[in-house]
C-alpha cells in the first residue's frame, strides 16, 4: 500500500435545522407519522409554487463562513430525473452558481482539506421496501413512500479530493459534525440520516498528482462505515492496478459485510438536463445581512479546543472529546468555579456518556466536584449522582440524601481500617515489607464494611500513617 495514496473527496449532505421546509410551510421534523407534514409544494402538485426561507439562507451562509467559504449570488437549477421519493420529477438544487464557493477545514492533526463549494438543494422523501432482503428494493413485494422529508432544506457540501486517508475522511467528517453542532446549523446525525456521507475514492501511486479513476460511494451512515468503506475501496483499487487492470467509473453501496457493490454506472452532469428553476429569482443575500450572520457567529470548536488546552490545561485529545460532545461550556465554567479540571473532565469524559448529557445544568456540575472535593462523596459515589442528576434535574445535594450518600466521620472510617488490619495481619505483614499491591485486601474490606461509602484515597493514606 505504501507505493500507493489514497485520495478521498467527500460529499456531505447536511439537513439544516429550521422550522419548516425548504420551499414550504410545513414542518420540518424528524419521526413524525409518515405523511403528515406536507402541502402542495411538498408534493409538486400543480400551480403550487416555492416560497424561499429565509432562516434556510441563514444557516446555509452559517456554515459557509464557519468554513471560511465566499458567499456569493446564487442561482436554483432543477436537476431531473424520476425517483418514486421526489413527487416532482426534479430536485431544485444549485448547479453552477452555489450560494458558498472556496472554503477550507482544519483537521485536528493540523492537515488543512479545501471546500470547493455548498450548495442548497431540497431533500427527496424516503421509500420503504418490505418484503425483501434487508430493506433493499431487490426481491420487495412492497414499496411505502413517506413524503415528510419531500423538500427539507440540505446544504451540500464538497471537499476538494485532498483527504488522504481513512482516518483523514473520517476525521473530516468528525470536524465538520463538531462545526455544525456548534453553529447549531443541523443536528448532523448520521444515523438518523440529518448527515449522509458520500465518498470520492480512487488511489494513485504515491508522489504522483495525477487524478485516477474514482469511485462514488453513497449513503455512509457511521464514521465507522466511512473508515472501513474508504480503506476497502482503496485497496480494491489498488489490487486492481497490480493485475493490470484498473477501476470503472461508478456508483458504489457500502455494505456491513465488509465490501462494496456496484450501485449503477455514474450517471453524468448532462443526465440530469439542469436548467434554472423558473419560479425563484437570483438569491443575492445583500452584505448587511452576511455580515450579521458573520458577528453572530459562536465559537468553532477549533478555538474551543484550543481555549481548553489554554485555560484547563487539556491534553488535545480530551479537549477534542469534550468539544465534540458540545460539553467545553460545562467544562470551562466549572474550571472557572474553582473545580479541579482534572476531575471536571474525568465526568464529562468517563461518566458523562449519557442521553441530556449535554442539559445539565452548570451550577449543579459545580456543586458535585464541591462536594467530591470535600470528600463528602467519593468518585463512585459522585458517578452515581452524576447519572441521577442527568435523569431528574435535582442538585447534588438533594440526590446524595436521597440515596444514603452521608459522609463517614474520621474517627469512623478510622476504626474500620484497625479492624481490617487486625483480620489481615497476614497481608499486613507483607504490606508492611512494602508489598504494595496488597493494599486492595484492606480497602477491599474497607469498603464493604462501610457499604461503598469509604473514599479509598483516604482509607489508603490512614494505611501509610499506620505503615510508618
Ligand atoms: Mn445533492
Amino acid at each position: 500500500m505504501s507505493e500507493w495514496e489514497t485520495v478521498v473527496g467527500l460529499e456531505v449532505h447536511v439537513e439544516l435545522a429550521t422550522e419548516t421546509k425548504l420551499f414550504s410551510h410545513a414542518p420540518n421534523r424528524f419521526g413524525d407519522a409518515p405523511n403528515t407534514n406536507i402541502t402542495p409544494v411538498c408534493l409538486g402538485l400543480p400551480g403550487s409554487l416555492p416560497v424561499l426561507n429565509r432562516r434556510a439562507v441563514e444557516l446555509a451562509m452559517t456554515i459557509g463562513l464557519a468554513l471560511g467559504c465566499e458567499i456569493r449570488p446564487s442561482v436554483f437549477h432543477r436537476k431531473n430525473y424520476f425517483y418514486p421519493d421526489m413527487p416532482k420529477d426534479y430536485q431544485v438544487s444549485q448547479y453552477d452558481r452555489p450560494i458558498c464557493v472556496d472554503g477550507s477545514l482544519d483537521l485536528p492533526n493540523g492537515t488543512c482539506i479545501r471546500i470547493e463549494r455548498a450548495h442548497l438543494e431540497e431533500d427527496a422523501g424516503k421509500t420503504t421496501h418490505l418484503g425483501g432482503d434487508d430493506g433493499r428494493i431487490h426481491g420487495a413485494d412492497q414499496a411505502l413512500v413517506d413524503y415528510n422529508r419531500a423538500g427539507v432544506p440540505l446544504l451540500e457540501i464538497v471537499s476538494q479530493p485532498d483527504i488522504r486517508s481513512a482516518e483523514d475522511a473520517r476525521a473530516y467528517v468528525e470536524e465538520l459534525r463538531a462545526i455544525l453542532i456548534a453553529t447549531r446549523a443541523s443536528e448532523a446525525r448520521l444515523e438518523e440520516g440529518s448527515m449522509r456521507v458520500d465518498a470520492n475514492v480512487s488511489v494513485r501511486p504515491s508522489g504522483s498528482k495525477e487524478l485516477r479513476t474514482r469511485c462514488e460511494i453513497k449513503n455512509l451512515n457511521s464514521l465507522r462505515s466511512l473508515q472501513r468503506a474508504v480503506s476497502y475501496e482503496a485497496q480494491r483499487h489498488v489490487d486492481l492496478y497490480e493485475a493490470g487492470e484498473s477501476p470503472t467509473q461508478e456508483t458504489r453501496h457500502w455494505s456491513e459485510d465488509g465490501r462494496t457493490h456496484t450501485l449503477r454506472s455514474k450517471e453524468e452532469a448532462n443526465d440530469y438536463r439542469y436548467f434554472p428553476e423558473p419560479d425563484l429569482v437570483l438569491l443575492e443575500p445583500d452584505p448587511t445581512w452576511i455580515q450579521q450572520v458573520a458577528d453572530s457567529m459562536p465559537e468553532l470548536p477549533a478555538q474551543l479546543r484550543q481555549k481548553l488546552m489554554d485555560q484547563a490545561g487539556l491534553e488535545i485529545e480530551d479537549a477534542a472529546t469534550i468539544v465534540s460532545r458540545g460539553m467545553s461550556q460545562l467544562v470551562l465554567s466549572a474550571i472557572e468555579a474553582g473545580a479541579e479540571p482534572r476531575r471536571a473532565v474525568t465526568h464529562v469524559v468517563q461518566n458523562l456518556v449519557i442521553d441530556g448529557a449535554e442539559q445539565l445544568d452548570p451550577t449543579h456540575f459545580v456543586e458535585l466536584i464541591r462536594l467530591e472535593q470535600s470528600g463528602d462523596l467519593t468518585a463512585t459515589q459522585a458517578k452515581q449522582v452524576l447519572g441521577e442528576m442527568v435523569a431528574t434535574g435535582l442538585t447534588p445535594s438533594e440526590i446524595a440524601q436521597n440515596l444514603g450518600f452521608e459522609s463517614m466521620e474520621a474517627g469512623e472510617l478510622e476504626t474500620l481500617v484497625d479492624a481490617a488490619i487486625a483480620d489481615n495481619s497476614e497481608a499486613w505483614e507483607k504490606f508492611c515489607q512494602g508489598e504494595e499491591k496488597v493494599q486492595g485486601v484492606f480497602v477491599g474490606a474497607v469498603m464493604k464494611a462501610s457499604k461503598g461509602q469509604a473514599d479509598g484515597k483516604a482509607v489508603t493514606a490512614i494505611l501509610n500513617q499506620r505503615r510508618g
